[in-house]
């Protein structure tokens, strides 16, 4: 088993290890004394393996919740937030008791924001099983729920007790969810290194997640470290994002957050390189590792349309936006651009 150390606000453990999830119950052990806990999930996780860890906690003494939703971002809203919080109360869980949070992204993120709310925070167990899940979201303690106008509106900073990720509950991911997932990590690769970029075009994710999925959350953690509540260093692991926002919004959060990333990667690599702060070399690079993860390159999305949306988004200011600029592989930096000029970015970028 392979083990990464979180020291940011609390510290704690992102365990990661095939057939790591047939021991939960010891490793619960390790991280609270309670033997009262609810499981949450969403309604394809929970059969898969949210049922298998009720067992194992029931068949180990432990008194099980369940609290299973539909799957899909349109579950991460107030309503079902509301459900939770009362299913909680109505269990008589305490603040000494733990949330179990098992599946991606939106499990994590509405499961944790209501642990760090439910009488004021009560500890959470994260147990991501997409690759998303495992590599971004799991880390760094964002948690929240979206409101009718806006993704992740309504939320907090609220640190797990312990992350469990067993890539084997990674086999039955569907295809694109797969995908999805690599563009984040060869989003880590570019920011990290040309070794982790090599690695991951040399052989599939898939062949060796142990590895690189350890590698990403040890990259995360450095990033979060040094800047937990996001207002500096962290804002790199922003590559290709600021345009993946825009495209998401655009496409009315049609075209998922991994397959917008991967678009936004290669259209800020191209407009970098226009702009002769990159190596032309490097954008071909880029789209290559894209295209042979089966991930989309472009959008025909108009840059008036792009810019607009982009103007939304929560981490730019009104006059100003920020993108992250791949100098090279392993030399990201930061960049506050004038407001007008997102267009001209997004014009060299590809965009119609
Ligand atoms: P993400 O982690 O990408 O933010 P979600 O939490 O919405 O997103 O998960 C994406 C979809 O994959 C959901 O429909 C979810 O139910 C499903 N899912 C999650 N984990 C697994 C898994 N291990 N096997 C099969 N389906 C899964
Ligand atoms: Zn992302």
């Amino acid at each position: 088993m392979r083990s990464v150390t979180v020291k940011a606000g609390k510290k704690y453990e992102v365990l990661i290890g095939t057939g790591i999830l047939d021991s939960v119950s010891e490793l619960i052990a390790g991280v609270t004394k309670t033997k009262h806990v609810i499981v949450v999930s969403d309604d394809n996780v929970y059969p898969l393996y949210g049922q298998t860890v009720v067992k194992k906690l029931e068949d180990d003494g432990y008194q099980v919740e369940r609290f299973v939703f539909p799957h899909g971002e349109a579950s991460k809203n107030l309503s079902v937030f509301g459900e939770l919080q009362e299913k909680m109360c109505d269990a008589h869980l305490s603040r000494e008791d733990l949330l179990i949070a098992v599946g991606g992204g939106v499990v994590g993120d509405l499961a944790g924001f209501a642990a760090a709310t439910y009488q004021r925070g009560i500890p959470f167990v994260q147990i991501p099983t997409t690759l998303l899940a495992a590599v971004d979201s799991s880390v760094g303690g964002k948690t929240a729920v979206d409101l009718p106008n806006g993704k992740n509106q309504v939320g907090c900073f609220y640190q797990p007790s312990l992350v469990i990720c067993d890539p084997a509950t990674l086999a039955t991911l569907p295809d694109t969810e797969y995908r999805n997932g690599c563009a984040e990590i060869i989003k880590y690769g570019v920011l990290d290194s040309e070794e982790l970029f090599e690695k991951i075009l040399q052989k599939p994710v898939c062949e060796q997640y142990e590895e690189i999925i350890e590698r990403c959350v040890s990259i995360k953690r450095d990033y979060v470290e040094e800047d937990e509540f996001d207002r500096g260093k962290r804002m790199l692991l922003n590559y290709g994002h600021t345009i993946a926002h825009a495209i998401e919004a655009c496409s009315r959060y049609e075209i998922p957050h991994g397959q917008a990333v991967a678009i936004g990667m290669v259209m800020i690599t191209k407009a970098s390189a226009a702009k002769g702060l990159c190596d032309p070399e490097l954008a071909k690079r880029v789209e290559n590792i894209v295209r042979a993860y089966g991930l989309p390159y472009e959008t025909g999305f108009a840059k008036e349309d792009l810019s607009e949306a982009g103007m939304a988004d929560k981490k730019n200011t009104s006059d100003s936006v920020r993108l992250v600029i791949p100098e090279a592989i392993g030399g990201c930096t930061v960049r506050r651009i004038p407001r007008a000029e997102f267009i001209s970015w997004l014009q060299e970028g590809g965009a119609v």
